[in-house]
């Protein structure tokens, strides 16, 4: 069980995304770890835009990464976080072969 830093409930890490925070970009900043593999200190969210909300504003993400300079994209993360949501909520499981949507091809 994971911790949402937005809401705090405690859910299965398969209903959360998992974010993280890159420093190889300077000043350091939140992304989103999809495939939940990429190593270091992690953060637990719901793909819900609320709980992005709630954790922005109390500025969970600082804490939970403690690193100094760390910035928070939220309109990005925000974008991310609605296509998760919508992701999940469309194909429900795995049944129809997900169509590969690379987000970082410009
Ligand atoms: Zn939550």
């Amino acid at each position: 069980m994971r911790t949402c830093v937005g809401c705090r409930q405690c859910r299965p890490a398969a209903e959360l995304v998992r974010l993280v925070a890159d420093t190889g970009v300077n000043p350091p900043v939140v992304v989103i770890d999809h495939r939940k593999t990429m190593s270091g200190r992690g953060a637990w969210l719901h793909p819900d835009p609320e709980c992005l909300g709630l954790a922005v504003q109390r500025k969970a993400f600082v804490r939970a990464f403690r690193i100094g300079g760390l910035t928070v994209d939220s309109d990005l993360l925000m974008r991310e976080i609605e296509s998760v949501a919508t992701q999940r909520g469309r194909h429900k499981p795995a049944t129809e072969e997900q169509v590969a949507e690379d987000m970082s091809t410009p």
